[in-house]
């Protein structure tokens, strides 16, 4: 197991001050490893590292930390992969190098003054990190709305910038909600019963923060403390950022497709009789009367931007011909086709819905493996 950093190095060095996990504890499994403190409680990231390290220490792991690899290219058989330090070959090859390598920016970007400082959740740490003034923050999946929430309350202006969203409450029936989606067998369904996969794959994160107080962090929440909201950022033209109308339609679909999913929650509690509290459900997101479409970024009303739109894999160390036009991995449920002997794990929907988040790797790593054994 060659790693560039050390072990958990995503969660050391790629993570803001507060986050905590948006899963709960007795979510964070590992093959044969639970985390033991409080099952409804999430994660700080000193307490994450400390439980993949000290996984990685029980189970023996041979994890060859700070090295990095360099290039990966195929020989007759196998694969030839220079490191950091020296040269390997190897017959079968997993990719695990993470689906979060990078924060993604859109191009728009570029054209952003230079009076308005730029940041990502990689260079992020606390609202201390940025400038006074202002803040827009674009983006409002988990990482979004949480920075939004947090920057607000360290006393800030903040406007939200909202495009595509999935809206989730913390709690549902007196239950966490990510409780419902395992228990209900949706985190479970696996990529070959997805009618659109390729959508599955391309889904923003929950609205979801983990907080000990179990909180829904909502775009009702927000406007409640005075974030403002407004739609998807569509362009930045002489220095106007210009927001997309439809704020209403976007809350409209997000509160319909939840109550879908509640719906499912409900049906398979009345089929498994599930001893819970009545079925509930929530506000409409209320949309701004009339939101704004424009903001001058040279006025000074904001003088920072935090672009919470999402992180992508970085795969330049890899000289096999197996990505797609969009840069992803040309993959069936983790098994790189064109590439004998090479593998994926830890992408959106891999194998399951759960793929990405930690306790999703025990069931894929399992089939994978499987998999793996026989090709050798
Ligand atoms: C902000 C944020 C919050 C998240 N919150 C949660 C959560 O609450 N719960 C949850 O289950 N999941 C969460 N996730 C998803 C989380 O990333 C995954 O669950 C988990 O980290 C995936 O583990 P991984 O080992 O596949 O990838 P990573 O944790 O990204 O690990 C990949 C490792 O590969 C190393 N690497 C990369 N390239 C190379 C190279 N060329 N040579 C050597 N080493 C290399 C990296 O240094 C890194 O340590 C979150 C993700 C983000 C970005």
């Amino acid at each position: 197991m060659l790693e560039r950093g050390e072990i958990a190095n995503s969660w050391r060095r790629e993570r803001w001050d507060s986050l905590r996990l948006l899963t709960p504890n007795s979510q964070s499994r590992l093959p044969g490893y639970r985390y033991d403190g409080d099952p409804d409680g999430f994660m700080t990231m000193p307490q994450v590292v400390d439980f993949i390290s000290t996984y990685a220490a029980e189970s023996g792991a041979p994890v060859r930390t700070h090295t990095e690899v360099l290039s990966v290219t195929r020989l007759d058989e196998g694969y030839r992969v220079v490191t950091s330090g020296g040269e390997i070959r190897c017959r079968t090859l997993v990719i695990a190098s993470g689906a979060c390598n990078a924060p993604v920016v859109p191009s728009l970007a570029a054209a952003v003054p230079p009076s308005v400082q730029c940041f990502t959740p990689f260079d992020y740490r606390s609202p201390a990190s940025l400038p006074d003034g202002g803040v827009l923050v674009v983006g409002a999946s988990a990482t979004g709305v949480q920075l939004a929430d947090e920057i607000q309350r360290s006393g800030r202006r903040v406007i939200l910038a909202v495009g595509e969203h999935v809206r989730l409450p913390r709690t549902y029936r007196g239950r966490d909600v990510l409780w419902w989606m395992e228990a209900s067998g949706v985190w479970n369904q696996r990529f070959d019963e997805i009618e659109d996969l390729d959508r599955a794959r391309s889904l923003p994160s929950p609205q979801l923060v983990g907080t000990p107080e179990r909180v829904t962090l909502d775009l009702n929440s927000l406007s409640a403390a005075g974030v403002e909201l407004v739609g998807r950022l569509a362009a930045i033209r002489d220095g106007r950022a210009l927001f997309s109308g439809g704020l209403k339609h976007l809350f409209a679909l997000a509160d319909l497709k939840m109550n879908r999913l509640l719906d499912t929650f409900d049906e398979w509690a009345r089929e498994a009789d599930v001893d819970s509290s009545a079925p509930e459900r929530f506000e409409p997101t209320r949309a701004p009367a009339s939101p704004r479409l424009g903001l001058d970024l040279g006025s000074g009303e904001i003088r920072s931007i935090v672009w919470a739109t999402g992180f992508r894999p970085d795969y330049r160390w890899l000289d096999v011909p197996v990505l797609d036009r969009k840069g992803r991995l040309r993959h069936e449920g983790g098994v790189i086709a064109d590439a004998p002997g090479l593998y994926a794990i830890g992408l959106p929907v891999l194998r399951r819905r759960k793929s990405t988040f930690i306790h999703g790797a025990e069931d894929d790593a399992r089939d994978l493996v499987e998999h793996l054994a026989g090709s050798l």
